[in-house]
């Protein structure tokens, strides 16, 4: 509908530079993917695209986003959400809220002055950051694409490698020195001769018409250029970056904010470490890094503390294992299921076990996560005598409904039904006296 709309209204005349509200006339509307020359019907799930003559809303284009705002006149009122450039056309997108659109009718627009002005403030500060880029880092950090919101900003250049922190600082305090100056923002319609001599920043890979739009900032900026800004640096308020993080080979992004919503983020971090003031119970800020240090500290001696203990009771049950042992043919043979027992604590009592260094087949189990450990392991001497833990393994392994395998010394496994643990332990010491009787 749009090429039709193209052929007998030719293009939309943009206002926005100089005012936020026209009278224009609708000469196009879009429902539906349909051109029709009436719409009524309130509370239609997709979005309708109505075009005009002329209008301020900025059509999304060059990274910035379009504008929103109203249009109304003769009884109805259109909400417009975003604005989209197609080709020549801008088309409003929105929701007919009440009354009746006509083709042909004078409509009053009103872009809503905010969102713009936060726009403008983001545009602005992305050629700010431009400059400050080239003179931190090069005038080879050319752009590479930029996405502008409200107060929101994305910048892409080319660049080999991360930037330091140092580097981002500089960026900073170049952007908000340059806003603090306050330098006047121009724009200029030239030739494009013209605006090459004035040195303005040709975007990489882009073709630009004869006749360009050249924003100057001060005596620091030139750009070519069709998106709104701002009169004044200074009107940028303050600028924040928020990340700085590779997106292609040689491509890294700057993300930022600017006026209230750069101050929001402050807000935000200062609130946080309010909060983990109140969770950390520190007098200040500045002695959180302390506290954690502190508490990193008692953690680490809490934990090797609680490691002793354990050892030292591992040690203590070894001995009651090995009287409570029955003993085959000279071999102790230890089955058990020990509580709280991890893999961790099942190699502990292995390794007590054998450290004794007397004839032992050893088969132990443990519930870990739900699912079923088992560990067996023989003193040396014991495979000579084809007594194998690796053989061991998966017998008892097989009962706890899982598989295993490891050295003929020492063999782990795991299972899916940890409530056969105490029976796989079973069929597992019954192998060893199998083995040793045999
Ligand atoms: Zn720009």
């Amino acid at each position: 509908p749009i090429d039709a709309l193209r052929k007998t209204s030719g293009s939309t005349e943009f206002l926005g530079y100089t005012t936020t509200e026209s009278t224009s006339e609708l000469i196009g509307i879009i429902a539906e993917k349909q051109l029709v020359d009436e719409l009524e019907e309130v509370g239609h799930t997709d979005p309708i695209g109505v075009v005009l003559d002329q209008t301020p809303f900025y059509g999304e284009a060059g990274g910035q986003v379009g504008d929103t705002g109203v249009i109304t006149g003769g009884g109805f009122q259109f909400d417009v959400f975003g604005t989209q450039k197609d080709g020549e056309l801008i088309v409003h997108f929105g929701h007919l809220r009440r009354g009746m659109l006509s083709v042909g009718a004078t409509v009053t627009t009103q872009v809503a002055s905010e969102h713009r002005a936060g726009i403008r403030r983001a545009h602005s500060a992305t050629h700010i950051l431009h400059h400050a880029l080239h003179q931190t880092i090069g005038e080879k950090a050319t752009q590479r694409g930029s996405v502008v919101k409200e107060d929101a900003l994305r910048f892409d250049f080319a660049h080999g490698k991360s930037l330091t922190r140092a580097e981002i600082r500089q960026v900073e305090d170049i952007i908000n020195a340059r806003i603090a100056e306050g330098s006047e923002v121009g724009t200029q319609v030239m030739d494009l001769a013209d605006a090459k001599k004035l040195g303005a920043m040709a975007l990489f890979g882009e073709k630009y018409p004869d006749r360009v739009r050249v924003v100057t900032m001060g005596d620091f900026s030139v750009e070519f250029c069709g998106g709104t800004h701002l009169s004044n640096t200074g009107q940028v308020g303050f600028c924040k970056i928020t990340s700085e993080e590779p997106v292609a080979k040689g491509v890294r992004r700057i993300t930022a904010l600017t006026g209230p919503r750069a101050l929001e983020r402050i807000r935000e971090t200062e609130d946080l470490l309010e909060e983990m003031v109140k969770i950390l119970k520190t007098p200040q800020p500045s002695d959180l890094p302390r506290r954690v240090e502190v508490l990193q500290e008692e953690l680490r001696d809490a934990k090797q503390e609680l490691a002793k203990q354990s050892s030292q009771s591992v040690a203590g049950t070894i001995d009651e294992l090995l009287a409570a042992a029955e003993e085959v043919d000279g071999v102790k043979i230890v089955a058990c299921v020990p509580e709280n027992g991890t893999r961790e604590v099942l190699r502990d009592y292995a390794d007590q076990l054998r450290s004794k260094n007397i004839p032992i087949a050893i088969v132990l189990g443990a519930e870990v996560d739900g699912k079923a450990a088992l560990l067996t392991c023989v003193s040396k001497g014991l495979i000579e005598r084809g007594v194998k833990a690796s053989d061991c393994i998966k017998v008892a392994a097989k009962v706890a409904g899982g598989g295993g395998g490891g050295r003929p010394d020492m063999a782990e496994a795991g299972g899916k039904k940890p409530e056969n643990l105490e029976e796989a332990v079973a069929e597992g010491a019954k192998f060893y006296r199998g083995k040793l009787e045999g």
